[in-house]
Order: structure tokens, then sequence, then C-alpha cells
């Protein structure tokens, strides 16, 4: 399978994040990517920088005043003090309930929060490259697929799922597998589904799609009562307007039995196949791991290959695109079980 992967993802290396109040290590980090490229290549498949600019794509899903903060956030926050370039910005105030999010402060600080769903998403010098790359890389990958390719793999980070129309969280900056998507569409896919396998919901995804009828959106994640992103993600969401009936969410409980996940699995393929789309795009976390630190589901590294080979039966065109997990050693061989068992499914 051809894989785009991100040559700029390890310009995005913050320090620290927020972890119940302590200052903690990042578990987003470089390392993450580096094991899977490891088991990549180990197994045979053919790496390639992007190829196509997704500029022109990432107004179609991000809002334009959050694309031109994000873009220059950096610069904006050493132009404060050049003493910043070793410290991170967090934000500290957020525009909640009855607070008015039309007017941008000028503030950074406050700009940050008015951009920011949580703060667990630590910014760094290169983030932007990085993550702008990592759109590029997604966007290729789709293209490849609209141009006959059975399948493409996106291995990027920072990851994407949580990255809503005008906000980063959850370690997310530009979302990736709505920029497949949005490509796929505008290459000629009458209706694209997405469906998101990352343990926690992918709230962003939902939010870009939530109005729209040519991308379905399902998701089979911990319940949100007591997972991330605790907001967004409940059973009764199902989109609104013209999207409405094309959003799903299968919430399990925390400590769901591979079993269970699979019964999960089954009733988004049966949607999927009911919805008739021309391609789809697989938001790709592994931590619905058993191994996984942060996360509570219960997949074996043999369960990622049945999964792989239960999407090959959809009989779609499909765009991996890598989310989360963070079970470092076996992140490699978890993602590529998921394309090896989609590739002989
Ligand atoms: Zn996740």
């Amino acid at each position: 399978m051809i894989t785009f992967y991100n040559p700029m993802h390890r310009g995005h290396a913050p320090a620290h994040e927020f972890f119940r109040g302590e200052r903690v290590p990042c578990f987003e980090s470089p390392a993450r990517v580096d094991y899977v490229e490891e088991a990549l290549r180990a197994r045979g498949h053919a790496m390639v920088p992007p190829d196509i600019d997704s500029g022109p794509v990432l107004p179609q899903v991000h809002a334009p005043r959050y694309l031109a903060f994000l873009q220059t956030a950096w610069p904006q926050w050493l132009a404060l003090d050049p003493a910043n370039s070793e410290v991170q910005p967090f934000p500290s105030v957020w525009p909640v309930r009855t607070l008015r999010s039309d007017v941008e402060p000028e503030n950074f600080i406050a700009r940050l929060g008015l951009y920011s769903m949580d703060n667990g998403t630590p910014l760094a010098h290169g983030t932007w490259d990085a993550a702008k790359a990592g759109a590029d890389a997604a966007a290729s990958a789709a293209v490849r697929v609209a141009q006959g390719a059975p399948a493409t793999f996106c291995c990027s980070r920072p990851p994407g799922h949580h990255a809503g129309p005008d906000f980063m969280g959850g370690y997310c900056f530009l979302n990736n597998a709505a920029v497949a998507a949005q490509v796929l569409r505008n290459q000629g896919a009458q209706r694209v589904a997405l469906l998101d396998v990352d343990y926690h919901h992918g709230n962003g995804t939902q939010s870009i799609f939530y109005d729209r009828a040519d991308v379905l959106f399902v998701s089979i994640h911990g319940d949100p009562r007591t997972e991330y992103p605790f907001y967004l993600g409940h059973a009764d969401e199902h989109g609104e307007g013209p999207g409405a009936g094309y959003n799903v969410n299968l919430p399990l409980p925390a400590g769901a039995t591979a079993q269970a996940w699979f019964g999960a699995l089954e009733q988004a393929c049966a949607r999927i196949a009911a919805h008739g789309a021309d391609a789809l795009v697989v938001s790709l976390g592994l931590d619905a791991f058993e191994g996984d630190p942060i996360s509570r589901f219960a997949l074996t590294s043999s369960d990622f290959s049945r999964l792989g080979e239960r999407l090959a039966q959809l009989r779609l065109p499909a765009v991996f695109v890598l989310e989360g997990g963070y079970a470092a050693a076996e992140l490699g061989t978890n993602a590529v079980n998921v394309l090896d068992g989609f590739g002989r499914g």
C-alpha cells in the first residue's frame, strides 16, 4: 500500500503537556511515527512524500480566521518576547456559554483560548509546518485513491480528528481525515464514508460534516461520559439539516471487550454499506489496543488484522489516516496489521 509520509512532523515536538494538573512529557511524540515507519519498511510498503498542496482545500474544512491564526501563531508568540522561544504557550481562558466568540481578541493567550478546546494541545516552533505537511500527505493519499489506487495510507502526526472547523484540541491542529474526505469529493466522489476507529470520539470531524449528507461520519469510541473529549460523541447525535441521519456514534463503555467492539464495527459497516459511498476514509487511531497507556479498550494486535480484513469486505477504495495510539512499541505493528489485513481481504 502506498504510504504518504510527513517529512516535517519532527518539527512539531513540544516538550510537555498538562495532565491532571501535572506537567508531563508529551504522549504525542515524534517517536510514534518512527515506530510506524519502521513497521512499514519491514513489511515492504513504499513510502513517498506528499505531492499535493492542501492549501486550496483547507478553507473547505476549516474557518479562514482559524487558519490565519494557526499559520502565524508561533511568530506572534515570539514577537511578544524573544524569550518565548523556550516557552510553550497554553490557553487559560475560553469563550464558554454566554461569552462571545465572534470578536477575536487582540491578546495572544485569549486568541489561543478562542481557537482551542483544551489546554492539551501544545504549540511548538514547527507546529504549522508539521500540520500543513500532514494535511498535504492526506490530500495526496486521497488524490491517489481518486486516480484509481485501491488504498493509500497517510502516515503523519500531529493527528487531526479532534480539530474542528475553527479550533485545535486533543493534540490536533488540522483535520487530515476531513481533508482526505473533502479531496475525494472534489475529485468526483459523490458520497464518502468516514469511519473513525480511534478510542476517542472524532469530535472535530463530526462537527465539520455535521450538516452535510455527502460525507457520512461513523465513530466507534469510548463513552464520552467518562472518556475524552467528554462533550461530544453521544449516541443521540445524528446530524442536522441536510446532514440529519448522516452522523452515527457508537460509544462503548470504557473496558468494553473486543467482542463488543467488533459488534459495533458490524453496525458501522452496515451503515456505511447502506450509504452507497464511492470511497472510504478511515481515521486510524490505534489506541483501542489493550496495551494503550491512556485508553481502556481491549483489542489485540491480531484484532487489528481482523479490522483491516473486515473493512476490505466493504469493497471500497480507502484512504487510511493515522490518528492516535500511544503504546509506542506496538503502534507500528498494529497500524500495519490493519493495512495488511485490508490488502489481504
Ligand atoms: Zn485517541
